[in-house]
């Protein structure tokens, strides 16, 4: 019996429930990633992330190898090739039965369903991703929640009640197999800043939990430290569980804190805010199709504004977080949570550009690119999502610069036209500047932020008056 585990976002060998199953119901295991450039391009996710995948199943490929499975890496240009691609390959390699854990997206779903009929083996899909399973938290009514906090509190008690279940790597089996030599084709962009591989994140993970874990309420929100794991990458392409998180907040703590105040318990609440956008995802497919959650805000008169939708990606609007935000996530494929509330208010709020190019414009750049959570922040910041608070919820970007970034080291590490200027003055600094006589060194502000609040609020009115 020849078992056939196909990888996709869950590149690892530990707590993978397919790849478990796999090896224990068969002692002939083979493992499979296809790879669809064509249908990367069109979801538009970032050359520094195709970087990452490849390295990343460089890794994958020589662990699986070590357990006596054999990964091979096939290309078709999209999902719709996909099942005539695997067909052949299943019966070319006698496979019996097809094993993979599950993938949310709506193309990835519609792709998995035309694999399941034209392939005439079993196939079994897993809960991978997920601490708590797709589908298993809802209202009293049986539908899923649309607000974060009750969701929240019925995740804990879900997980209070029936726990996580954590897989070990599986054991190897007796033959011996090579690791592939992987090299995909398309553009990409280095990522050797984050090393790849299993081992690489599970020390990440074990390093944030004994330095970082315990003070992360407090450091979170502020982008010049290194207060947050930055294990997002690892966790977008699934060489992380979220188990696994879980895992190491109770080697680190004891206990999994279960309330608000209880050390780990902000961290832990990150992880079901990745859980809350994943579900909503499976729940309201039209997520995947570019619609808004609230679908009255579909009607919003967005701004063309090509000039200063360019200023805000070049990190060019005299805003100094924003554009150090925008520059460093152009240089470096990763920014802050608390950056990426910024300056996705900053778009849609300040410069009324629909949030849809703001999404585009992360995915084409993030190295932790994913979907469900990108998506969901956009629509948060936008105002046109799953969110409870009100639409008037307007950033001021010098007050969160103030706030976050008070002694302005973060805008200085990517705006060095503002190297020399004090920390009181560097949140709006066009007034030192120009007492300076260097207005010319930095970007006039692009838009005055007190109008812009106020045009935002009208849009969103205006959208009342069609009810
Ligand atoms: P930590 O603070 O250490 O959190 C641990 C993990 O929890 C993260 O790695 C991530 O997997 C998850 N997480 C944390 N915050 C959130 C959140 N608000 N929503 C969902 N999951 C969360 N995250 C992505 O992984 N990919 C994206 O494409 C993405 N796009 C975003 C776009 C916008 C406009 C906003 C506001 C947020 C976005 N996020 C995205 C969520 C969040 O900003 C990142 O997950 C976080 O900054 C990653 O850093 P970290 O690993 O240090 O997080």
């Amino acid at each position: 019996m020849q078992h056939l585990v196909w990888f996709r976002n869950d590149l690892r060998t530990a707590d993978n429930p397919a790849l478990h199953a796999a090896m224990q119901e068969s002692d002939s295991v083979l493992a499979v990633y296809i790879d669809c450039p064509g249908q990367w391009r069109e979801h538009g996710n970032s050359p520094i992330q195709r970087d990452f995948l490849s390295r990343n199943l460089q890794s994958l490929s020589e662990a699986l190898a070590e357990l006596g499975v054999s990964l091979s890496v096939l290309e078709c240009d999209r999902f719709d090739e996909v099942p005539a691609l695997l067909s052949a390959f299943v019966k070319e390699q006698e496979v019996d039965a097809l094993y993979a854990n599950r993938d949310i997206g709506i193309n990835e779903r519609r792709r998995d369903k035309a694999v399941q009929q034209q392939l005439n083996i079993p196939c079994r899909v897993f809960n991978g991703d997920c601490v708590i399973n797709h589908g298993s938290i809802a209202t009293q009514n049986g539908e899923m929640y649309k607000v974060f906090t009750p969701y929240s509190r019925a995740w804990l008690s879900t997980l209070k009640a029936q726990g996580y279940r954590l897989l070990p790597v599986p054991e190897a089996m007796s033959r011996a197999c090579k690791a592939v030599k992987v090299a995909l084709s398309g553009e990409m962009k280095d990522s050797s800043d984050w090393h790849a591989g299993e081992p690489a994140a599970q020390q990440a993970l074990a390093h944030f939990c004994a330095e970082s874990l315990a003070g992360y309420g407090e450091l979170r929100d502020y982008p010049a430290v290194e207060g947050t794991s930055r294990l997002s990458p690892y966790l977008a392409l699934g060489i992380l569980s979220p188990n696994q998180c879980l895992a190491a907040i109770e080697a680190e703590l004891g206990a999994l804190p279960f309330g608000k105040g209880e050390q780990g318990f902000s961290w832990l609440n990150e992880i079901i805010w990745r859980e809350f956008y994943r579900h909503l995802l499976v729940a309201f497919p039209r997520l995947s199709m570019n619609r808004a959650f609230k679908p009255e805000t579909e009607a919003l008169q967005w701004s063309q504004g090509d000039d200063v939708f360019k200023a805000w990606c070049e990190g060019q609007t005299g805003y100094p977080i924003v554009d150090a935000a925008m520059r460093c996530l152009k240089s470096t494929g990763w920014m802050h949570n608390r950056l990426r509330m910024i300056v996705a208010s900053f778009l849609t709020k300040d410069l009324h550009i629909d949030w849809h190019r703001g999404e585009a414009w992360f995915m084409a750049h993030l190295i932790d690119g994913e979907l469900a959570a990108n998506n969901g922040g956009w629509q948060w910041a936008a105002g046109t999502g799953a969110d409870a608070a009100p639409y008037f919820r307007v950033f001021n970007p010098a007050t969160q610069s103030e706030r976050f970034d008070a002694s302005g080291d973060f805008i200085r590490r990517w705006v060095p036209e503002l190297g020399d200027v004090p920390a009181k003055y560097i949140h709006a600094p066009h007034g030192w500047l120009r007492e300076h006589r260097r207005e010319s060194d930095y970007a006039s502000p692009v838009v005055d932020h007190a109008r812009a609040r106020k045009y935002a609020i009208a849009m969103f009115d205006a959208l009342k008056d069609k009810e």
